[in-house]
């Protein structure tokens, strides 16, 4: 879950990081009424997305009149296919420095990860392209967190002056607010050094890990839910436990345990899953709403169909397919693979209604799959 500026700041003060003081507004009115009250300002676009600098969507006024002005200018312009509908008027820092600080979830260290620059400002993706050397990363273990030496030795060097032990003081902080709100990304860029001997966070940047939605409910109120597809808006209305993914291999099986594992296998082969789709549990009756689901959408090339039965039973499941095919008459290849309660049943009706004979294994049905969207990906 992604949270707004306006959000997540606060979060960052709770731990002790000094940030700027603000208002939000949602009207010209209001920015020029906070304005009065702070005096000069930055007028901040909020929406779930950075790269609003760029997109013109911050901009610095000196007296309420301006902020008025600029507050017209921004509200309602589209950034990044947001459209804005609230500001944050924001007191002005005077910059001396612009750094970089985050901790996030790396995949290649399976861990925590801070990283820290002094080319902050900018985009951390164009920093690491073009000058990799001022970026520095830490791998945390979770058993020791990030302990104030880690902090200082990552921030030495570089000529930071007075700054450097403050520096060093928000990552300790920065990291124990990211494992208190079970973050995947918490990011401040830009953290800026001011002329008035500040360290001050200007911008902030969180992603709550999905799954801890649930116990951090009362923070994940004021984040920002991703938008549905389509396609997850339907299976949402149907009840059905829908993700759209990117790839053309579309995937149905029983159980969310062997959805995924059939989506390893189909990886496995170098194919890509269009969806994750789970008739688990009490909705293996949903297998024909389910099929007609991952039929209805154009990027999939081929399907692989993956039941195992042992409480949920496979002829039931089979049932349903069946129907979804017949009513619909696709034209895309798809390749079953059916074990378990049921499945002579079902491989008896399989042959019968649509004359197809089940794979041996999911290992075969899902590289037929795979072979049949165009074989594996480059
Ligand atoms: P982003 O473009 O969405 O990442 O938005 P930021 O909040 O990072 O703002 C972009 C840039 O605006 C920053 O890197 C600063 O250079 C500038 N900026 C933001 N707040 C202030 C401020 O209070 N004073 C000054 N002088 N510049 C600011
Ligand atoms: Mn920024």
């Amino acid at each position: 879950m992604n949270f707004e500026e306006h959000a997540a700041k606060p979060l960052l003060g709770e731990y002790g990081i000094a940030i700027p003081r603000g208002e939000l507004a949602r009207t010209p009115a209001e920015a020029a009424a906070a304005a009065a009250r702070i005096g000069a300002v930055v007028v901040k676009a909020q929406v779930p997305t950075g790269k609003r600098g760029k997109a013109g969507g911050i901009r610095l006024a000196a007296t309420p009149e301006e902020a008025r002005t600029h507050a017209r200018a921004i509200l309602g312009m589209e950034i990044a296919g947001h459209r804005v509908e609230k500001l944050l008027i924001e007191e002005q820092v005077p910059i001396a420095r612009e750094l970089y600080a985050a901790v996030l979830n790396d995949t290649s260290t399976k861990g925590p990860l801070v990283m820290f620059s002094t080319a902050g400002g900018m985009d951390i993706e164009e920093v690491a392209a073009t000058v990799p050397e001022k970026l520095r990363r830490l791998a945390v273990d979770i058993r020791r967190g990030l302990t104030p030496g880690d902090a200082a030795k990552l921030v030495q060097g570089l000529a930071l002056g007075w700054a450097e032990s403050e520096v060093a003081d928000v990552l300790v902080k920065l990291y124990a607010a990211y494992a208190a709100f079970d973050a995947e990304l918490l990011e401040i860029n830009p953290l800026v050094v001011t002329t008035d001997g500040r360290v001050v966070a200007l911008d902030c940047k969180f992603v709550m890990d999905d799954c801890a939605v649930v116990r951090q409910s009362e923070v994940a109120r004021a984040g920002t839910p991703d938008p549905l597809t389509a396609l997850e808006e339907r299976a949402k209305a149907a009840h059905l436990k829908y993700i759209d993914l990117d790839g053309d291999v579309g995937v149905l099986a029983n159980g969310a345990g062997l959805t995924m594992t059939t989506m390893d296998v189909v990886r496995h082969h170098g194919g890509r899953p269009a969806n994750f789709l789970e008739i688990g549990g009490e909705s293996y009756t949903q297998a024909k709403p389910a099929l007609e689901l991952l039929l209805s959408n154009p990027r999939i090339k081929s399907l692989v169909i993956n039941f195992c039965g042992a409480f949920a039973r496979t002829d039931v499941m089979t049932q349903g397919v069946i129907e979804a095919i017949e009513a619909l008459k696709p034209r895309l290849p798809i390749f079953f693979s059916v074990h378990g309660t049921g499945d002579e049943e079902a491989i008896r009706m399989l042959k019968d209604r649509l004359g197809v004979t089940p794979l041996a294994t999911m290992d075969d049905a899902s590289k037929a799959a795979v072979d049949a969207a165009g074989g594996a990906a480059p």
